[in-house]
């Protein structure tokens, strides 16, 4: 591809690429690059941003071969490098406008299959989701999901996000909202809606315990595994219609409530940034993560227990890194008075569904396995990603307990006198 059409199609975020001034920083915070692969230049952090400055400035090497795009996806898209770059580059953004630019050049189709069936990952869940049980068990058998994995191309050992039965817009239809007590809207994404309806359930109950109660407006996918692909004008049009539905929500001065980090992260990061609109920056500033409410509302007394008899290891994942939630979560345990081991701040490998796939399997397990061992033989881990706990899960073959914090801290304190919950939904336990 010629310098200026690579230039013209990654737009602004050609120039960002172009500001590297190749100290290397990123590279030491960078997951895939501490690896025993990473003492090649050009699969390191510094060396991908060095390839694409070259790619800009001469074609060469040339971006459109696969290749090229291989070297751009050992970035999994973490954030971790964000915070120490000194020219204030948005790295992964960048490697995401960089595969926008290959896709606008060379098509969706140009994806190979393990993206292709990541990119219909919504719609197969949805389908799952809504099947009667014993059909869903039927299709979710060993055999079945084995079939699944080789072809699509997932590794046998990962543990796929695969939903555990119900779809939670009916279960909010069902329970109607709560009187006298403050409605916030629930942004819940495609994973609390269709694959764990019992995470929301959850933050539901919990919250009710603070005055709030949860209104489900309409919404579609965050589009996070699009931007990750690179696929920014699917993203454009699932922002698009969240924000306009959103922004009514915004106006009526409701607080816009996520309980995934990636969520949180596309609502007040990349949906300003890529639709750069009025609407999109109103809905940011309405964002809250559920462990920046809770904090709040535990310090208020409004949330309140005695956790003493409770233990846990705190993971810090990537994004709740850089949304800043660790140390909120970390002091609502143990306000709360949990005992709160450690806090380890390792990546797990995940990277969303990039650590699920079979060819990036063995790197993903060499990163995680430094956090894996320091793990030792923890019971209980709260980790803030829904995928980073099926990781911790598959790679500690399932001896290590992983929930989201607000889980723990609704099995804590509500769950031995919660109702029973809806028809098929289980708040995990
Ligand atoms: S986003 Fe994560 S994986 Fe990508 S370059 Fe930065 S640190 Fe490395
Ligand atoms: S930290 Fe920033 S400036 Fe330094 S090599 Fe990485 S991207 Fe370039």
């Amino acid at each position: 591809m010629p310098p200026d059409t690579l230039h013209r199609l990654m737009g602004l975020y050609a120039e960002e690429a172009e500001r590297c001034i190749r100290c290397g920083f990123c590279n030491s915070v960078c997951p895939t690059t501490l690896t025993s692969i990473g003492f090649k230049p050009s699969k390191t952090s510094r060396g991908r941003l060095v390839l694409l400055q070259s790619a800009l400035q001469s074609g060469w090497p040339d971006p459109l071969s696969k290749n090229f795009k291989e070297l751009i996806d050992l970035c999994i898209g973490c954030t971790r490098c964000v915070d120490v770059c000194p020219a204030g580059i948005p790295i992964p953004t960048v490697m995401s406008a960089y595969r926008a630019a290959y896709i606008g050049k060379r098509g969706v189709g140009s994806l190979d299959r393990p993206e292709r069936v990541i990119a219909n990952f919504e719609g197969f869940v949805r389908g799952l989701s809504r099947m009667n049980g014993w059909l869903r068990h039927l299709i979710l058998t060993k055999p079945t999901l084995y079939l699944f994995k080789r072809l699509a191309g997932f590794a046998d050992d990962a543990l796929l996000p695969l939903p555990e039965g119900g779809v939670l817009d009916e279960v909010f239809r069902r329970e109607a909202l709560k009187s006298g007590l403050r409605v916030y809207a629930f942004f819940a994404d495609t994973y609390a809606r269709y694959v764990r309806p019992s995470i929301a359930v959850s933050a539901r109950y919990l919250l009710n315990q603070a005055g709030i109660d949860l209104f489900l407006p309409p919404q579609r996918d965050s589009g996070i595994l699009y931007w990750e692909l690179g696929m920014w004008e699917k993203v454009k049009e699932l922002a698009r219609l969240n924000v306009e539905s959103l922004h009514r929500e915004a106006v009526k001065g409701r607080r816009i409530v996520c309980t995934s980090p990636a969520s949180t992260m596309m609502l007040r990061e990349v949906y300003p940034r890529i639709l750069d609109e009025e609407k999109s920056r109103e809905v940011a500033e309405s964002v809250v993560d559920i462990n920046e409410l809770i904090h709040d509302f535990v310090h208020l007394g409004r949330i309140s227990a005695d956790l003493s008899r409770e233990r846990c290891v705190t993971h810090s994942t990537c994004l709740s890194q850089h949304l800043r939630l660790t140390s909120l979560i970390a002091d609502t345990l143990e306000t709360l008075n949990v005992n709160v081991d450690k806090v380890l701040l390792d990546c797990c490998g995940s990277g969303g569904l990039w650590g699920m796939l079979e060819k990036n399997r063995a790197l993903s397990r060499e990163i995680g396995e430094r956090l894996v061992r320091k793990l030792g033989t923890s019971g209980l881990v709260v980790s803030y990603s829904e995928t980073c706990a099926l990781q911790i899960s598959s790679l500690t073959g399932r001896r290590v307990e992983a929930k989201l914090p607000h889980e723990a801290l609704y099995s804590w304190i509500l769950q031995p006198k919660a109702r029973t919950p809806p028809a098929n939904i289980s708040p995990a336990s």
